[in-house]
Formats: C-alpha cells, structure tokens, sequence
C-alpha cells in the first residue's frame, strides 16, 4: 500500500504567540500567579500541546472541565490540575486517586469529598447562578474539614462594563480568611482586564490565551490560521457565476483557485462574498461565492503563481469573525478546524 497522502488541510497554531499571550496575561496580574484553562481541548487548539508550552513556561495551573479531559492529559510535574465540574456521585473513587483536585460546587460534593481527605479547590456563587456555593454557606463554615487550594468564583460579565463585576469583587474578597484556602481566584481572561483587584492570588484565562479580545484592553496575539490546499485553480470567463446560488458573477475574465476549506472546517458560511485569504507571498485574495461545506473560491487575479497543490492561509481574527457570523469568540475558536490536523510552529 502506497502512504496516505498528506491531509489538504491544517490548524496552525503559533506557539509563540500563545506563550507571549500568556504572559501578557500574567503581568496583567501583577504578583499573582496565572494559569491556563485548556478545557475543551485547549479551546480545540490541543490541549496536550498547549499544557506542554504553557508549563515549559512557567504555568503551575491547568484547568479543565472533566475527569475524561484531566485524564487525556499527560503528568506535569509540579503542576496543579483542577477539574471544573467537581465530582459527581461515583466519581469519588477516580477522582481521589487522581493527582488532579476537584472544583466542589455543591454541599453535596463536600460532603461527598471530605471523607477522601484529599485536597481540592471550592467555587463559591457570586452571581453566575452556575456552579458554586453561596457565600453564605462558606461562613457558615460549611468547607470547615476540607484541604482546599484554591477558593475561586466566576465574573459573569467582565467582558463589558458592568457594575457587577465590582459586586462579585467584593463580595468574594470579603471571604478572605474564612476558609484554609491557600490561594483565591476570580479573573477570567476578560476579568484580568479588570485590573489587578481581580487578580488575587491566581488567574485562570482561556480565551485571550488562544488570541480572543473579550475587552478592547486586550493585547493578544493572533494564534491560529487555517491552512488548506488549492484543489483546482480554473478560469471563469466573464459573466460566469461561482459557487452555490451563482452568488458571485465575474465582470471579467477571472482565475479562481478552489481551496479545500468550509463551513465543516469552521470557516462560516457568512464568508460568502467577504473573507479574504492570504497567498504564499501574502497577497489579498477574496473569497468569491457561497463557501460550501468542503470548498471556497477565491479570486487569484493577483497570484498568477497559485497552482493545484498550493497552501493558502486563512488568518483568524477572532472577534472580526465572531462579529461577522453572530457568534461568541469561543463558538468560532471551538469550531475550527476539528477534522484537521493541528500543527505547531
Ligand atoms: C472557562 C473558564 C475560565 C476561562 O474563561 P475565559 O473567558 O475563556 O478566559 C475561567 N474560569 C472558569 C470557572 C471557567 O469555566
């Protein structure tokens, strides 16, 4: 059997840029430490290989959402793990004999934990009605009995202006002292924006870390490109339409290059008509016509050199395109690339 040829497409991600963002992010902190959030898959970037940078650089705190997603990753020696959705009942046993700690949010789960006399981190409600104990639980000493790292709550609406984040300040500051817990945490990344206030002992970013702007503060690095080949570069003769609908006629004869990228690989459909690629010199190429599930056309006027085989890059600006197709930044960040290889440089 002859090799599998190499696939048509890539995510590329610069590693650089992530570990610079990082620490932006950490200075934004001032003496606080900064950790890193690499649930779903490190933001669907690899979570093994953005821990990997991370940790070489200096982080001592990962996070992740589950005990399937702690256990994809590899061991950092000397690095804290917490698992953001706590233990479920029969999880206990797993999760003791895990090196990483439980986030308890519930009665239930102290109740659950305690016995394990293992450590853990607690997340106390301050707002986000998500996860979490009330304040008033914590002094009525409800975690009295558990080793707990790391006290943290979450912003509900760092991203934009709201008095709430000052509320939420307050409100988890003023717990300070009333649990055994050697840190507290509250910033996300758009609560590091913030200011230092919101920093406390430690920050827990994700988005920002991967190039997302929650706040016109942020400044982050691009991180990820999509990267695919031309499949067939063709000429359309004028007053020819391209692509689903014939969205896009030619006023003059035109060559177009037909790259293997869609809205399967997370470039949206709202790219019809409006995204632009960069050549291999770095020339503008627009696409033209209905990006399809697995195709996108693009006007190479300028590129007499783009043949079939050909790389073209798709720069990903994270909030020009949550804006331009409706979606959160984390929507579009998740939904890239997921059928293709990631590849680091
Ligand atoms: C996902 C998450 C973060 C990181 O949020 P970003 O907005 O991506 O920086 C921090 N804390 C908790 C509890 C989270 O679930």
């Amino acid at each position: 059997m002859e090799p599998l040829p190499p696939a048509p497409h890539r995510l590329l991600i610069n590693g650089e840029a992530l570990v610079a963002n990082w620490r932006w992010l950490r200075e934004r902190g001032g003496s606080a430490a900064c950790g890193a959030c690499v649930k779903a898959d490190g933001y669907g970037l690899g979570a093994v290989e953005v821990s990997r940078r991370l940790v070489a650089a200096g982080c001592r705190d990962l996070y992740v959402s589950s005990w399937a997603e702690a256990a994809a990753l590899p061991v950092f020696p000397g690095v804290g793990l917490s698992v953001f959705h706590g233990v479920l009942p029969g999880e206990e046993a797993f999760a003791a004999a895990h090196r990483a700690r439980p986030v308890l949010s519930t009665v239930d789960q102290v109740l659950r934990w305690r016995p394990t006399k293992q450590p853990c981190d607690v997340m106390v409600d301050t707002g986000m009605n998500r996860l979490g104990l009330s304040p008033e639980d914590v002094r009525q000493g409800v975690t009295d009995g558990l080793v707990i790292d790391t006290l943290m709550s979450h912003l509900v609406a760092a991203d934009t202006d709201s008095p709430t984040s000052e509320h939420q300040r307050a409100e988890f500051a003023a717990l300070a002292g009333r649990t055994t817990a050697r840190r507290m945490s509250l910033a996300n990344s758009a609560g590091i924006l913030l200011g230092e206030a919101y920093a406390f002992d430690l920050t827990r970013p994700g988005l920002a870390l991967y190039g997302g702007r929650p706040r016109a503060e942020a400044r982050v690095r691009s991180v990820v490109a999509l990267q695919a080949r031309v499949v067939q570069r063709r000429a359309v003769s004028a007053g020819g339409t391209v692509g689903y609908n014939g969205l896009w006629r030619a006023e003059r004869d035109t060559p177009v290059a037909i790259v293997n990228l869609g809205y399967a690989d997370g470039f949206a459909r709202a790219w019809t008509n409006r995204g632009v690629a960069s050549g291999p010199a770095g020339e503008r190429l627009p696409v033209v016509g209905r990006v399809s599930m697995d195709l996108t056309a693009l006007d190479v006027t300028t590129s007499p050199a783009i043949g079939d085989g050909e790389w073209i890059t798709f720069p990903v600006d994270l909030s020009a395109a949550a804006r331009a197709t409706e979606r959160s930044q984390y929507e579009v960040l998740t939904g890239l690339g997921q059928r293709m290889e990631r590849s680091f440089i």
